[in-house]
């Protein structure tokens, strides 16, 4: 059904706690933990609970949530101290999806180029 945890996804077992990582915030609805290949100084995912492959269907099933996901990357940003940082949603393998359960990348902690390759 859709939203139920995945036994093949990794960021439901995250949730789970079936996989360690370092979380930095929850909520009754979202996780946030440290990326393991961090790419900037500050590289934080903010993910919901509920699996949904990405984020636009994150938003059009459960749209509170898609905006707790938001709300979180900005407490990320701000428990970080971060002046400037940016906000991501990799969607689809040729972006860089790797893994299908919606999640936002907060990136910050260093001068960001635009545009990202
Ligand atoms: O946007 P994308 O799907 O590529 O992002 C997945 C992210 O999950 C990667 O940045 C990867 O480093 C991270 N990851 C993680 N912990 C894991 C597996 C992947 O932080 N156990």
């Amino acid at each position: 059904m859709a939203g139920e945890p995945q036994d093949d996804c990794l960021f439901c077992k995250i949730v789970a706690g079936h996989i360690p990582a370092t979380i930095v915030r929850e909520t009754e609805t979202t996780v946030a933990f440290r990326d393991i290949n961090p790419q900037a100084p500050t590289h934080v995912l903010v993910i919901p609970r509920l699996h949904y492959p990405h984020a636009a269907s994150l938003a059009a099933a459960a749209p509170a949530v898609a905006a707790d996901v938001l709300r979180e990357a900005g407490e990320v940003a701000a428990d970080e101290k971060l002046d400037h940082y940016r906000v991501v949603f990799n969607t689809g393998g040729g972006a860089g999806q790797t893994v299908f359960h919606a999640h936002a990348h907060v990136l910050g902690g260093r001068g960001l180029q635009w545009p990202p390759g």
